[in-house]
Parts: structure tokens; sequence; C-alpha cells
């Protein structure tokens, strides 16, 4: 039989490898065995033989080469979405070329009536085929080289170029590695899936991936590559958590008692949304389960998660358990601490707070009456996680924002207990479907998408540089009415001393446009002491500013229901999550809010896209869906923490969603039957689990 070790083979046994060449590899592409040549994927392919007919195109192709003539030349939209399209025509049927940029270099290159030959990926925009940045050859040019079938086109490094590794190269090398071991590449998936779900057998995908005849041979591997990588991760995730829910049971909580019903009917301000309603069954359900829970809670900013927290808890407590809920900051926790303090009055509950900045008395307390029982809740921050931190039987542990908090960390909340606690971890940073069954994808999830009634939805407008008056305009207006006025400026570390120099520019602008005495601006930013950071807060939250100018680094918690705009300036350099969470600090109060994003005239296409986004919706998930088509999983924040390999090397979270939720569904119904891949048939998967995973043993353990 053979074994995926031989893959592992030393890069420099072959042919063409020397120790200078491969010490390379290693450095730049982190290529050091053969496997990893094999999965070195080419990033894009260009056919040189094939022309398609205008007729035949579909969004759907890869690179395709057509020929044709342009027809004319004409701008459409306006703004940064203004584009430079060229009708191309051949006869059957015409499509658009698209650029964004270079257009006049465009039309004085190629002119209508000459025949041209275009390569691109074929998109699709209102209906129309289009190209956009098409790369376009004169018909003669291209003759000569008419030799070989789609030709893969591998990334490399300047420093790989200088030594010949070009991506030439590269196709050669994987060429050679192919022939001498291309029946010695043995199956990674089960032979049953591989015939049921019709997939290209790995030998062979792995070859045409490399070098493909055709695109649908192409399109087949890659079917079948994605498939695999995104399995496995789904596979690892379920079967992480069905082990877990054989292994612990769950306390279970039977009963909604006194303290529940008692706050329900005497204490609760206001009914409950539909969303928050839900939650509570699925969170109900779970608590009674005799599972243990872990469960994933989404809500936008607003949305009233800490409700759901607080009556999560009180059913830990009617079933005589303890609970706590750990925030990240201080602020954020002494908010909890407030708000439920408040919320239970009048009920017999002991809760107590617990920081940093405990004092070591109090400290001593806490300690003493988690032990003897006499208090109920804890709210906290890491403070809580603390060795000294003991409870006598904790039931249920919340985790706010928990995006902020590492792995180990939850781990060891949870270890705080013999028997695990159940877990509700919620989260204000949406995440979009496909990640979080990544991230997430060994928890439940709850999602809260629907704010409290009664709030206005916040405008969000956008301006150039060059409209600066009219914005000055309408903020004097706000302040005429009694409002105050935020103005957040970019902070990115590379380039911070030009930062501040565009936040003191902003400053003196300002305080010339708003003078004193009549206006009162306060300024924050990362380089003022805390106390003076502190009276300058102090000085916009008592109502005596008209403006705070700000850098990013304004807290989380801060919240003034009667500041109504947010200005963001230079906003397409700001990510599009980053600006979503700026515009939630304002929307607090009962008035019409709004944020006006500034930017520069010229802006590139994703920023103006980030901003076209943030203009149509004030919906968080829509927003982050949106973020991680333009960006990519890496860039999502929490994925970081995640521990989770992210450079995947051929699916993308943000296109293969579809394929995603397939193999979820083809590997749940693998562990729900044999969840420790006894069966003889599921031999690969539990080889390949272990070769894929035993270094990543503990990153699912996210609570
Ligand atoms: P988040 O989800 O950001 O933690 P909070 O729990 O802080 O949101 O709730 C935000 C605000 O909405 C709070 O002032 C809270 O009292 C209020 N709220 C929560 N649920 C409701 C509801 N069902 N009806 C009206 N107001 C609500
Ligand atoms: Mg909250």
């Amino acid at each position: 039989m053979i074994t995926q070790d031989f893959l592992d083979t030393n890069i420099t046994y072959l042919t063409g490898v020397g120790p200078k060449r491969a010490e390379f590899l290693n450095k730049e592409l982190n290529i050091f065995t053969f496997r990893d040549l094999l999965y070195y994927f080419p990033y894009k392919y260009i056919d040189r033989t094939r022309f398609y007919k205008i007729a035949e195109l579909d969004p759907d192709l890869p690179f395709v080469q057509i020929r044709g003539e342009i027809k004319g030349y004409y701008t459409e939209g306006h703004g940064p979405g203004k584009r430079l399209v060229a009708d191309f025509q051949d006869d059957t049927g015409t499509i658009k070329l698209v650029w964004f940029k270079g257009g006049k270099w465009i039309t004085g290159t190629y002119t209508t009536g000459i025949e041209y030959i275009v390569f691109g990926k074929p998109g699709v925009f209102n209906g129309m085929i289009n190209i956009i940045h098409p790369e376009i050859e004169a018909t003669n040019k291209q003759a000569e080289r008419l030799n070989s079938a789609l030709q893969a086109q591998y990334s490399t490094t300047e420093k790989l170029k200088n030594q010949f590794l070009t991506s030439k190269t590269i196709s050669k090398l994987t060429g050679t590695l192919l022939k001498q071991i291309k029946f010695r590449i043995p199956e990674t998936l089960p032979a049953y899936l591989v015939s049921r779900y019709r997939l290209t057998e790995l030998r062979e995908a792995l070859h045409k991936i490399h070098f493909p005849s055709n695109p649908e041979e192409l399109e087949k591997a890659r079917h079948r590559l994605k498939f695999e990588e995104l399995f496995y991760i789904q596979l690892n995730l379920l079967r992480f958590k069905t082990n877990r829910s054989l292994k612990f049971k769950g306390f279970v909580f039977s009963s909604v008692g006194d303290k529940f019903n008692n706050f329900y009917h005497h204490n609760l301000p206001f009914s409950l949304t539909e969303a928050q309603k839900r939650v509570m069954k699925e969170i109900r359900k779970d608590l009674g389960s005799g599972k243990q829970m872990n469960r994933l809670l989404q809500g936008d900013v607003g949305s009233g998660k800490t409700l759901v927290a607080l009556m999560s808890m009180l059913i830990a407590l009617d079933n005589g358990y303890q609970a706590c809920i750990m925030a990240p900051t201080e602020i954020l926790a002494n908010q909890h601490f407030q708000t439920i303090t408040k919320l239970l009055a009048g009920i017999d509950i002991k809760i107590d707070l617990l920081t940093g900045s405990s004092k070591k008395a109090s400290r001593k307390l806490i300690a003493e009456s988690l032990l003897n029982k006499s208090l109920h809740i804890l709210i906290g921050t890491h403070a809580l996680l603390e060795e000294n931190v003991q409870f006598s039987n904790l039931g249920l542990v919340i985790i706010d924002e928990q995006h902020r908090f590492g792995v180990a960390q939850r781990a060891r909340l949870w270890q705080k207990n013999l028997n695990p606690p159940h877990v509700l971890v919620m989260t204000a940073t949406p995440i979009p479907r496909t990640l979080a069954m990544t991230l997430y994808g060994d928890l439940d999830v709850s999602v809260i998408d629907e704010l409290p009634p009664g709030r206005i939805p916040i405008k969000t407008m956008h301006f150039n540089d060059s409209e600066r008056n009219k914005v000055f305009g309408f903020i004097r207006n706000q302040i005429a009415e009694r409002r105050q006025i935020y103005v957040v400026y970019p902070l990115i570390k590379e380039s911070e001393s030009m930062d501040y120099k565009d936040l003191e520019d902003g400053w003196d602008t300002i305080s010339r446009v708003f003078p004193a005495p009549k206006y009162c601006i306060s300024i924050v930013h990362g380089k003022m002491t805390s106390a003076d950071k502190e009276m300058s807060m102090k000085l916009f939250k008592d109502g005596i500013a008209h403006i705070l100018i700000a850098t990013t680094v304004i807290e989380v918690g801060v919240d003034i229901p009667n500041a109504t705009v947010m200005v963001i300036e230079s906003a397409e350099r700001f990510g599009l999550s980053q600006l979503h969470q700026l515009r939630g600090r304002v929307g607090r109060g009962a008035d019409q809010s709004y944020c006006i994003l500034m930017s520069s005239d010229k802006l590139s296409r994703e920023a103006a896209k980030r901003i076209e986004v943030m203009i149509k919706t004030n919906d968080g998930f829509e927003i982050a869906e949106t973020d991680l088509q333009l960006r990519g999983p890496g860039d999502i924040e929490g994925t970081q923490q995640s521990g989770i390999p992210f450079d995947l090397k051929i699916a993308d979270l943000g296109k293969d969603g579809q394929l995603l939720e397939y193999v979820r569904h083809i590997a749940e119904e693998i562990v729900t039957k044999d969840p420790q891949f006894e069966d003889d048939k599921n031999a690969i998967l539990r080889s390949e689990m272990k070769r894929l995973f035993s270094q990543h043993q503990s990153w699912s353990n996210v609570s």
C-alpha cells in the first residue's frame, strides 16, 4: 500500500532541485517536500489554444480567449465607479470590455476596426457579460506561440525570479515531479465518497490542476481539491463537537423557577423582541437537554444581548447553580454590573464585580462568598481567570465580545469546574455564515437579527474633500439643534506621524470654522496622558464640548446618546467592519443620527465599493458578508486569534459558501454514523485527520 508519508520526501530529492534551489523554495514559498510542491497551486491559467466565441461565454469560465473587433468606446458610471467601456464584437455577439483606470492609454493604443485577441476572466454586470481589465494582443503577434494548452501561472517572488525560479520553472519542476511519482500519489478520500459525489481522483486532480488540457477538466480538479480541503476542516470541527458531547454530560437545568419568573413578570422593562424570544427558546432547549451547551450568540450592537445573558443566568440560578460573565474591558464589565444590578432590583440575588482594580479586601470577600454559595452572579474581566477565583458550582459561563479573548483564556474559564459549565459566547461583530461555520464550526449559533423597536436607522452619506463646506454647514445646523458631533481620523501604525499631522490639520481647520467661545471642541488621541484623555472625554460626555475630534482610540464603551453625527475622515482608509463599528457610536438616542464619510475624490474600486455598501445598509451581517468578499477571511476581525489555518490553499470562504454547506452536510452524516471513524471504509479519514490536525489539536476548543 502506498502511504502519504512518501510525499513527505524532501524536495532536494527532486531532479532539478539542488540545495541552493531548495533553500529558496523553503524560504520564499514554504515548499519543503514533494507534497508542498504538488499543493503549490497556480493562481491563474492562460489558454493559448482555444478561442471561445462570444456567444459561448459565461461567468463561470476561468480565463478565456476571444477574437474580434472593438466597435467603439464610451464611459459609464460616475464618481469612483466611472469606467471606460469598449463594445467588443465577433460574429456571434458583443461583450463589454471594462477599464477602471488607464483609459487614456487604452483608447490611444487599441483602435476600432482591427482584429484583436482578448484574454480575461468573464464576469457579469447588469445581466451583460463583460471582461474587466482584459489583456489585449494583436492577432498576428500571437500566432507565433500557439503550442501549449492552458498555461498555469504560479506566483513567485523577486528573489525567486533572480534565481531563475520563475513561474515557468515551477511548472517544469511540478511536471518532473508528477512524472516521477504520478502513480504513487495515494488517495486521501474514502472510495465511497469519491464515487458517490463523482469526484476526480486525487492523483488525477493534482495532475490536472497543474496541467489542465481544457477548462472543464480544470474545473473538475479544482472542485475535487476544494471539496477535500473544506471537508476535512468541517470533519475535524464536527468530530470535536460530537466527541465533546459524548464525553461530557451537561448540567440539566430542568425548570424555570422563581428568580426567572419574578424577573420576567415584575422587572422586565419592555417586551422581548421576536429575535430575543427565539434565542431564549434555543438556549433553554440546550440547558435542559443534558448536553453541555456551547452556543455563540451573534447580534449587532444594541440588539439586546445583555438581557438574553441575564435571563439565561437566572435559569442557572433557579436550578441551584452560579453563573458568571466575563467582559474584555473594565468599562464593559462595569457597565454590565450596573445594568444587571438595576434590572434585578428587588429580587433576592447576590451579584458582585471583579476586575483588575478590585481591592484586596473585596477580592477576599468574593472568594469566600463564591465558595459558600452566597454569591450567585459574578461579573468581571480577565480577573475571573485567576486561580484563586473558585466557584462552588458554576453552571453557566457567559463571555462577552469573545473575539477579544484568546482560546487559552476561554479554556481556563471552562476548567473552573470538574464538569464543564454551559457556555454562551456573545459577539457584536457579525460574522458571515461561511466564516462562522469554520471559525466556530463546533458551536451552535444563535442570531439576534432584529433591533428593539423605536430605533431610527442611521443615515449614511458620502462627501468628497472638495465638498467640505457643505459638511461644515450641516454640522453647524446640528449643533444649533443642540446635538454633538464626532470627527474621527484614521490611525495606522505605519504612518502614524502622518496620521497625527492629518489630525492636527483637521483640528486647526475645525477650530477656525467653529471658533471659541461660541463653540467648544475637545480632542482625544493616543499620545495624550490618560488624565488629559479623561478630561476631554468628560467635556464631551457632559455636553459642554460640541465636537469631539479623535483617532480610532476612542473607547468601545463610549455611549453618548446626544451625539448624533459621526464624521469619518479619510473613510477610504478604513476597513468595512471598522467603519460599521464607528458608525455604531451614534444612533443611540431618540433622534435621527448621521454618519458622514469623507474621502478624497479618487477612490480605488474597493474603497468605492466599501463606501457604497455603508450607504446602502445598516445591517452588520450584510456588511460582514461584503467584507469577506472584498478582503478574504484572513483579514476579518477574530480570525487571527482563532488559530485556524486560514491560508486555505484553494477554497475561498468568500466564494465557496455553497460548497462549504454541502461538504458540511456530508461530514455531519459521517460523524453521526461513525464518530471515531472505526468503520474500515473510513480508515482513510482517520489517518488523514491525524496527518492534518495533530498539530492543531487545541484550536477548535474555543470555549
Ligand atoms: P447589546 O446587544 O449591544 O449588548 P444591550 O443588551 O446593551 O445590547 O441593549 C441595548 C439597549 O437596548 C439597552 O438599553 C437595553 O435596555 C435595550 N433593550 C434590550 N432589549 C430590548 C427590548 N426588547 N425592547 C426595548 N429595548 C430593549
Ligand atoms: Mg453588549
